[in-house]
């Protein structure tokens, strides 16, 4: 997509801070933070947002949350605990729509989210 923001991204067309790449996802820190720990886990193929994961392309979603605990086995800032969140459409909060998992930790999270 070539008019996508985090397609961008990961053709380094746009400059980010890795956080992990493999051949299906890319890992980047957040650019405006909520918590000590805020990166994005995006995967490469180009799929718009949650509600568009079909049989097809779900297998990269279940990579995403192996990629999730593998980073947070390595993180410090993760060990009390972490918080996933995908938001899917503009009502819940999407602002860019190249389907992304937010990771949070570092800071008490609380429940339910505002
Ligand atoms: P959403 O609002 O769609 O759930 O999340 C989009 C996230 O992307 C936001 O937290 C926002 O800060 C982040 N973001 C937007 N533009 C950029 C960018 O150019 N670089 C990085 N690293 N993050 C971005
Ligand atoms: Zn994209």
């Amino acid at each position: 997509m070539s008019d996508c923001l985090f397609c961008k991204i990961i053709a380094g067309e746009i400059p980010s801070k890795k956080v992990y790449e493999d051949e299906l996802v890319y890992a980047f820190e957040d650019i405006a933070p909520t918590a000590p720990v805020h990166f994005l886990v995006i995967p490469k193929q180009h799929i718009s947002k949650l509600s568009d994961v079909t049989e097809e392309n779900s297998a990269v979603i279940a990579h995403i949350y192996e990629v999730i605990a593998k980073i947070a086995k390595e993180n410090e800032a993760m060990k009390d605990g972490y918080r996933v969140v995908s938001n899917c459409g503009e009502s819940a909060g999407q602002s860019v729509f190249h389907i992304h998992f937010h990771v949070l930790a570092g800071r008490p999270l609380t429940w339910p989210a505002g």
